[in-house]
């Protein structure tokens, strides 16, 4: 293809995607403003064949990632011993960190033969596919009537086969701190690590805290945090790549390493899961930090602190809705006991906002970032007519979202004994016949916990990454 028609395809291809320069996407998007992306993305692009697998080869991009690690330490109250290394993103550091933990347990704990990580229920997935990758069992635990990790119930998961237990700050689902502290000093009794997935608070929490609100405390300063995860490509506002793991100890951090001595091609040694690694990630995310800056961070936090509030209180003064919880920072999820939310995430994706629907509770999700500074009101306006309308039992189409995609495909894979067996489960609830969505996702939660779920989204994920997948 020439230059010209293979840009043409491009654009018309790009059509369809969510419009999240309008502050549209209140999920997956971080944009620091145009002037700043500008800078970023010409480091980026100066660094775009770059590889930081071999450092040696090019010692800027060993500098860079070196400051990006230590500007995050230094954020997050490390210690002079506190090290870590940059990543592909939040699972990826999340990967390592439970690498790492087996490791530690194999040279520290030699009597586990099974070892297991507490984890709460709301932590994110990543954790569980690194169960899943690396052979460690997850011992799940229920959260608290505030949704935070429950400290009591904790407590009584821990076997002697425990290594490692987890807290969020915040949780994604529903942007609360668990309660760090307290498991900072449970992980000290038991002798086990503790980790903090702070993917997404990592870059905001200080700067919200330095802004004067009361975020409590989750990093370095609690001596039993071991590990940190912060994503430099969420509220860093840097260029998608870019995580941080930090660990207390570069004794700790040895066990992330991988070394294999005897390859035909040489001696072979990486720091994380990936071989070749971007070094327009690593220069864009130190660039990011750099040029942003202390003030610049402090003013988008600022931007986005009071987005969030004014978004919530919106939100609580439409009758019918709720906020989940007490979420401490920027992302925050609401429900309803009286319209059925998903009718009403359905209305709203008819006005182009992309936001995550999630379950127990049934709940609408959003991150705020600085852009929504600017859709407030538009926002809690779209938001007040949604929900009129599905008050008043009108239908409505249903738009391309992943999740949405997923139930509509429902149909087409489930066997059909089981198909109809859900619809009597299901029919007889009135709310479920609303809209298309809804009705879906009532199955999907008569579905849950089986098996049956699972296949359905394998198969899903399935068509999902094939050439022949439809749209719509
Ligand atoms: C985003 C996120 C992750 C995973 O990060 P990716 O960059 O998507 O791999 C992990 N934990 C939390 C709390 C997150 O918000």
């Amino acid at each position: 293809m020439n230059r010209d028609a293979l840009l043409a395809e491009i654009e018309s291809r790009r059509h369809k995607d969510t419009q999240w320069r309008d502050g549209k996407a209140f999920c997956l998007v971080y944009y620091p403003g145009d002037e700043r992306s500008k800078l970023i993305k010409e480091v980026y692009n100066m660094f775009f064949s770059e590889n930081a697998l071999n450092p040696t080869a090019f010692p800027s991009l060993r500098k860079f990632e070196a400051e990006v690690v230590g500007m995050a330490a230094d954020l997050f109250h490390g210690t002079e011993e506190t090290t870590g290394s940059m990543t592909s993103g939040g699972t990826e550091s999340i990967l390592m960190a439970v690498k790492t933990a087996r490791e530690w347990a194999k040279k520290n704990k030699p009597h586990i033969k099974s070892p297991e990580v507490v984890i709460p229920e709301s932590a994110h997935p990543a954790f569980h596919k690194a169960f899943h990758y690396f052979g460690v069992k997850g011992v799940v635990v229920p959260v608290g009537e505030d949704y935070r990790a429950d400290l009591e119930k904790t407590k009584e998961a821990i076997t002697e086969n425990t290594i490692m237990l987890v807290g969020s700050a915040p949780s994604y689902p529903h942007g609360v701190i668990d309660p760090i502290e307290e498991f900072s000093f449970l992980a000290r009794e038991k002798g086990v690590l503790l980790h903090v997935d702070a993917c997404i608070g990592g870059f905001i929490l200080p700067f919200a805290r330095k802004l004067g609100h009361p975020i409590l405390p989750f990093d370095f300063s609690l001596e039993g945090v071991t590990s940190i995860s912060a994503d430099v490509h969420k509220y860093g506002y840097a260029a998608k790549g870019a995580s941080v793991i930090l660990y207390r100890t570069a004794e700790l951090r040895k066990h992330q390493f991988f070394v294999y001595t005897d390859w035909s091609g040489g001696i072979y040694g990486s720091p994380t899961m990936t071989g070749t690694r971007p070094g327009g990630a690593i220069a864009a995310a130190w660039a990011a930090l750099k040029s942003i800056g202390m003030d610049g961070y402090l003013e988008m936090a600022d931007a986005t602190m009071k987005a969030t509030k004014a978004i919530r209180a919106g939100i609580e003064s439409i009758p019918g809705l709720k906020i989940i919880g007490d979420p401490n920072a920027s992302l925050l999820a609401f429900g309803s006991d009286e319209v059925d939310i998903f009718a009403v995430g359905d209305e709203l994706n008819l006005k182009g906002w992309h936001f995550d629907r999630q379950q127990k509770p049934a709940s609408l999700h959003l991150t705020v970032s600085q852009i929504h500074q600017h859709v407030v009101e538009e926002f809690l306006s779209d938001l007040t007519a949604a929900v009129e309308k599905v008050s008043k039992f009108r239908l409505s189409s249903v738009s391309t979202s992943f999740q949405v995609g997923m139930v509509k495909s429902l149909q087409k894979m489930l066997p059909s004994p089981v198909f109809q067996k859900l619809q009597e489960v299901t029919s007889g609830k009135p709310k479920m016949k609303k809209g298309k969505t809804a009705a879906m996702y009532g199955m999907m939660g008569a579905l849950a916990g089986t098996g049956d779920l699972q296949q359905i989204v394998l198969n899903f994920l399935d068509q999902l990454n094939s050439l022949e997948f439809k749209e719509g």
